[in-house]
């Protein structure tokens, strides 16, 4: 096959695009920013879930909460009753005697009522500490996730740019590529890990990077310019200027 040394140059060219191309596509995929974007993510997500179960626990505490004040009162109630029925001095001394003895419970069971809901307040204390500390850090996930977002977009903007720039490059070189020349370029290059030209330096085919014997490099120097011809170990275009 035939190319003047000018077009073989512009297949090189070709192949420089090509090779952008797809370190963009590997950028695009790869974006350090998209990682920290889904990790944030999904660290909001435990910490959301963290949340509606301390809200949840809280809840259940508030009703515990609410039976503690109820038993509280209902033996403040009972006492007030028996120190009046005492304070009357009504009934016989062996009634009397059973209500000071009853107060006596009494003062004991509301010591011990007393200490529950201390107990359980002290629990909604801690559960409304650490409600608020994950309302924080939500919070703070939330700017972070608001900001990388913006930034993947911006990164994934700029991408897409010289991927759109680059691929009109490449169509406009492409164009200015015998047909059939470029057809061998895309059978190499798909099959040749998106390499279809490679340019020879010193003896080495940048291709494969295998060095050719003296002898080779004797015959490819023989060769006409405007002869396309290959390397021999991985039978890609080899541009020799
Ligand atoms: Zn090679």
């Amino acid at each position: 096959m035939k190319a003047t040394r000018e077009v073989q140059e512009k297949l090189l060219a070709l192949q420089q695009l090509d090779s952008d191309l797809i370190q963009i596509k590997h950028k695009a995929s790869t974006l350090p920013v998209a990682r920290q974007f889904d990790e944030a993510s999904s660290e909001l997500s435990v910490k959301q879930d963290l949340l509606v179960a301390a809200r949840t626990e809280r809840d259940d505490i508030k009703h515990e909460l609410s039976r503690a004040e109820v038993d509280v009162e209902q033996v403040a109630s009972r006492i007030e009753k028996d120190e009046k029925r005492l304070a009357s001095g009504l009934g016989s001394p062996k009634e009397l005697e059973q209500l000071q003895h009853e107060l006596g419970s009494l003062a004991k069971r509301r010591a011990e009522v007393e200490d529950v809901e201390l107990e359980i307040m002290v629990r909604v204390e801690g559960v409304d500490l650490r409600i608020k500390e994950l309302e924080e850090v939500c919070r703070a996930l939330e700017i972070r996730l608001d900001e990388l977002k913006l930034m993947k977009e911006e990164e994934i903007a700029s991408l897409e740019q010289s991927m759109n720039s680059t691929s009109h490059a490449r169509s406009d070189l492409a164009s200015k590529i015998d047909a059939e020349l470029l057809a061998l370029y895309e059978k190499i290059r798909t099959s040749g890990d998106g390499v279809g030209a490679a340019k020879l330096v010193g003896n080495q085919c940048t291709g494969c990077h295998l060095t050719m014997n003296a002898a080779e490099l004797t015959r490819l120097k023989s060769v006409a310019d405007d002869e396309v011809v290959r390397c021999e170990e991985c039978r890609r275009i080899l541009i020799r200027f």
